[in-house]
């Protein structure tokens, strides 16, 4: 690792806003350098992130209208509280337990009642467990619940999930959209068609205007696509210009992963994954192999600010060319 977590973290002690900021995207981003070597022949990327989550401190960041957001431990984490007791968007990873439990205690006393997972991927429902016995209701999109019901094996990870166990199951599923009347807010979970995985979707809090569009955003790094289940590159940018549509400049925006961003920087991702499909989709159209199109390098112009976490330059080339 070139920057471990624990690094990142004593950096954090200290107080400032900006900081603050910093070390949350610091944060995000040293979750994300264990799987550096995404598409190369290891293993080991599933539990290196789960090692980093064990050792990550877990920050709380306050949104508005009593939306905050809880980083470190996997996918990011909204969280509403209220009478209704609390809502989480996502689970992280079982073994941030006591962070989460910490993190959530500094919200509110409200007990944890409904959790939401935005797509089946493992780091945004190895908790789903625990909070479940905490006495989540579990919600997600059908899909969600299926792919979590049966073993996976994810090439881009190189790693064989097993069936979830059965109290990791969401209990609650819908098809296209669901209401969920809580704590004063009425929030929008929305599907997404097939984009990061085929079972994403978004979590939208109008009252409060945050928008949490899962792993369809990496703000500032490039993004993972899982071929394995269902996603695709064109899926990533027929979701982003959703996400575009239904958002203004005041719109706060919660990624999957790195740090929460606004409309400027959605539209710059945007511009980023429609610019180099269009350079991978030319070098496969002229018949160039992986290999020449990987050595052409399509994606140089965005590396040095979009390259420098788990998804390297080579492994989005890759996942992109898959897809076009
Ligand atoms: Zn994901």
């Amino acid at each position: 690792m070139q920057n471990s977590s624990q690094t990142t973290l004593e950096t954090f002690s200290a107080v400032s806003r900006r900081r603050f900021i910093t070390a949350a995207s610091l944060t995000a981003a040293a979750l994300m350098f264990a799987p550096r070597r995404l598409l190369a022949a290891d293993d080991g990327i599933v539990g290196n992130i789960k090692a980093a989550a064990a050792t990550n401190k877990i920050i709380v960041q306050p949104l508005r209208g009593n939306v905050s957001v809880v980083m470190g431990s996997g996918g990011n984490i909204a969280v509403l509280p209220g009478p209704d007791g609390k809502l989480l968007i996502d689970a992280g990873i079982a073994v941030s337990r006591p962070g989460i439990t910490e993190a959530l205690a500094s919200i509110s006393d409200d007990p944890i009642k409904h959790l939401v997972n935005t797509h089946w991927h493992f780091d945004h429902t190895d908790g789903n467990k625990w909070l479940r016995d905490a006495g989540a209701t579990i919600i997600a999109q059908e899909i969600t619940r299926k792919r979590l019901s049966v073993r996976h094996r994810v090439e881009g990870w190189r790693f064989t999930f097993p069936p979830a166990p059965k109290g990791a199951l969401p209990s609650v599923v819908f098809k296209n959209n669901l209401t969920l009347d809580l704590n004063g807010a009425s929030i929008a979970l929305d599907y997404y068609e097939p984009a990061h995985t085929d079972c994403d979707i978004s979590v939208y809090f109008p009252e409060a205007d945050v928008l949490h569009v899962a792993d369809t955003w990496w703000n500032g790094v490039y993004p993972f696509i899982d071929y394995s289940t269902g996603g695709n590159i064109d899926g990533m940018i027929n979701a982003t210009e959703a996400n575009l549509a239904r958002t203004t400049n005041e719109t706060i925006i919660i990624p999957g992963h790195g740090p929460v961003g606004n409309k400027s920087q959605l539209i710059e991702f945007r511009d980023m994954l429609v610019a180099t499909r269009e350079n991978v989709s030319a070098l496969k159209e002229s018949g160039a192999s992986l290999e020449r199109t990987i050595s052409a390098k399509p994606t140089a112009a965005f590396d040095e600010k979009w390259g420098q976490w788990v998804t390297t330059p080579q492994a989005f080339t890759t996942l992109i060319y898959q897809g076009v």
